[in-house]
């Protein structure tokens, strides 16, 4: 038996976003930019997709930009948001330390490009200080780029303040709501948010497509160029299929989101608890107060993370770290460095994020293997702390 506890890296395609992706590859080849009877039909069901990512979100349709996935939409969000404030002078872009690399590397990429960047540096709960934010922005930042919820420790931003202190300054605001789009309710209205990155293969939908959410009267730059697809903001042809599972994944997400999340919570509870209880010098890394329900990230002091990924990966257990592997060396999670934990515990930090299919047996069964695991990596290497 394999239990899957790395729902943050990826989930199974839900069965009725498989059977909705295969109908259409069968039956609705069309172009949707085509005016003939085919390309309408495809233009339809990409229209009911739109409807449904946007009553995920508590958007209207129009303002859904599908995108190749999270990446693209924060890409699309961050550059195209520079661009468009470049021409009225602004050229500062803050963002934080323990955001997703496809935030980190634009932003860095941005400044290579000639615009000053702030990282900002959460507090050791994971969470980002409001007022870390506001010493930070000027008459000269164009854009903010704070995510929902981060995918390694699962602690959710104060997101409608920190983008009451953006909209203070006259930036615009984007939050990357990957991680948190269908665990918790994501309303980008009440957010108070000028964009919003979201992927498929987060909510049981498929891999390479994903949205941004852009505000009704937001001004940004397209990042590609060629026709005219997505409001001129997305060129290139939908990618039908996807954006229809992405549809079915978004509409199953909300009409079970509540349950799932306190069925999750739970679940998660029941196995941070039994960790703790039962594999000494354990801790819970991030705030435990404000997180997605379906995550905890927990040091096992004087164990290297990734040996024991291995050790459950032998028992059919996936879990994961935040580790980079960059030439032959682990690198610890950037995540969790940003929030000033030592060395040493970042490097025996192991992620554990559940779904929809994981039940009490899964967490038992964990539970049951896990102290062992620790106790025979712990008396191999009795030097690490
Ligand atoms: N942002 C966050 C917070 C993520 O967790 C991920 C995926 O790991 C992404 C962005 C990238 O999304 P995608 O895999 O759809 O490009």
């Amino acid at each position: 038996m394999r239990i899957y506890l790395d729902h943050n890296a990826t989930t199974p395609v839900a069965r009725e976003v498989a059977e909705a992706m295969f109908a259409i590859c069968r039956d609705e080849f069309g172009n949707p930019s085509s005016v003939h009877h085919f390309g309408q039909r495809a233009k339809a069901v990409l229209d009911g997709a739109r409807a449904c990512v946007a009553a995920l979100i508590g958007a209207e349709p129009p303002e859904v930009v599908f995108t190749s996935g999270g990446t693209e939409a924060d890409n699309l969000a961050l550059r195209g948001a520079a661009a468009a404030a470049a021409e009225s002078g602004r050229r500062h872009i803050v963002t934080a330390a323990f955001e997703h690399e496809a935030v980190l590397n634009t932003v860095k990429a941005l400044g290579r490009a000639g615009y000053t960047t702030t990282l900002l540096p959460p507090e050791a709960s994971g969470i980002l200080s409001p007022q870390r934010l506001r010493d930070a922005v000027t008459a000269d930042t164009a854009v903010v780029s704070i995510m929902h919820a981060n995918n390694e420790v699962g602690t959710i931003q104060p997101i409608a303040e920190l983008a009451a202190i953006a909209r203070t300054c006259g930036a615009l605001f984007h939050t990357d709501a990957v991680q948190s789009a269908g665990k918790i309710r994501v309303d980008v209205r009440a957010l108070g948010v000028d964009l919003a990155s979201f992927s498929a293969h987060k909510l049981y939908g498929p891999k390479g497509v994903g949205a941004l959410w852009i505000r009704r009267g937001v001004r940004l730059m397209p990042v590609l160029s060629g026709g005219r697809q997505e409001r001129n903001r997305r060129p290139g042809t939908e990618n039908v299929p996807g954006i229809v599972g992405f549809g079915v994944a978004a509409r199953l997400a909300a009409s079970r989101l509540e349950k799932e999340a306190t069925r999750l919570a739970a679940l998660r509870d029941r196995l941070e608890e039994g960790v703790l209880a039962r594999v000494p010098r354990t801790e819970v890394n991030g705030a435990r107060e404000s997180r997605v329900p379906n995550t905890t990230n927990i040091s096992f002091a004087g164990v290297e993370a990734e040996s024991l990924l291995i050790a459950l990966d032998l028992e059919g257990i996936a879990v994961s770290t935040g580790a980079a592997c960059s030439s032959g060396t682990v690198e610890p999670s950037h995540v969790l460095k940003a929030m000033a934990l030592p060395g040493h515990r970042a490097q025996s930090s192991i992620r554990f994020s559940l779904g929809i299919a994981n039940t009490e047996q899964d967490v038992d069964r964990l539970l049951e293997i896990l102290p062992g695991l620790v106790a025979r990596l712990r008396s191999l290497a009795p030097v690490l702390r």
